[in-house]
């Protein structure tokens, strides 16, 4: 390996990276034309510094084909290979978060280079952000440095300002999911308390109620359900909306043996009131289509 390669991939790894931050705090602030160039920059240089670790581990690690060490004209290893030979040669495991940032990032860069797709500056600000942090914990973990030893001070403040921003969103992020999750609580909340009193009949209430379920359409709305939908606890088709719910979100077991409640919802695919997340129907025609795969 040449010193020259040795020192540009690290360096050139920087370089683009800052040129992303640069350009995204340009006067007059970049077009939406200019800030794909940050997000493809920014990328490249990721990639750069991802290699240069690799590169430590072995220098013939970053060609494609080991045996083409020092072989500028040859290929180089691409995304997933990048990133399956840190795991298995350098022990460097970028799962979770990190891997979502970068998957994220990359489909970004995709999207850019294949279709039309217009950036906001919004967007681009967070995802610069989260990708300076990473390379900050990268740096700091795997090589040993630090963005702000590696980069002029002005670029450094922007880098802050950068995940400053990140965090921000993130905070926010996590407030909206937390919100999200007390309001399904507080639906689960409500749901039991409609559907407590069928968990509470009696064998033979219930019998009465399989009795009608016999002839099978119940209520208008159970026209969309005729038949019996698949009980999850006893697998079998004897689940039936509750009497007289016009939401249709309580179910029954009518197997004696079972008289499991469920909270019923409606098919993520074709909207019919279901049992968990898909109809049977959907369901089985799934199940179908894989066995074709
Ligand atoms: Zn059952
Ligand atoms: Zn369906």
């Amino acid at each position: 390996m040449s010193t020259v390669t040795e020192m540009k991939m690290f360096e050139n790894g920087i370089d683009y990276v800052q040129s992303a931050v640069v350009a995204f705090y340009s006067n007059p602030p970049p077009s939406g034309n200019e800030l794909k160039y940050c997000v493809l920059h920014a990328f490249s240089g990721t990639l750069l510094i991802l290699k240069e670790r690799l590169r430590r581990e072995h220098p013939a690690l970053i060609w494609k084909d080991v045996t083409h060490l020092n072989d500028d004209s040859k290929n180089t290893v691409d995304y997933d290979a990048l990133l399956n030979r840190l795991a298995q040669c350098a022990n460097v495991r970028l799962k979770g978060k990190e891997r979502e940032l970068l998957d994220e990032v990359r489909q970004t860069r995709n999207k850019i280079e294949h279709y039309e797709f217009v950036l906001k500056a919004d967007k681009t600000s967070e995802l610069l952000g989260r990708l300076t942090e990473f390379l900050e914990r990268f740096l700091r973990d795997e090589l040993k440095k630090t963005l702000k030893e590696v980069v002029p001070v002005d670029v450094w403040r922007n880098i802050s300002k950068l995940e400053a921003i990140a965090k921000r969103i993130e905070q926010e992020r996590r407030k909206e999911e937390a919100a999200r999750c007390k309001e399904e609580e507080a639906a689960t909340q409500k749901w039991l308390t409609r559907a407590r009193k069928y968990m509470r009949w009696s064998k033979p209430a219930l019998a009465r109620y399989a009795d009608k379920c016999e002839r099978p359409r119940l209520t208008k709305r159970d026209l969309d359900n005729p038949d019996g939908m698949e009980c999850d606890e006893c697998n079998e088709y004897s689940v039936y909306i509750a009497p007289g719910k016009k939401d249709g979100d309580i179910g029954l077991c009518i197997k004696p043996d079972c008289r499991a409640v469920h909270q019923l919802d409606s098919c993520a695919k074709c909207s019919a009131i279901c049992v968990g997340e898909l109809c049977d129907n959907c369901a089985d025609y799934l199940q179908y289509q894989m066995a074709q795969d």
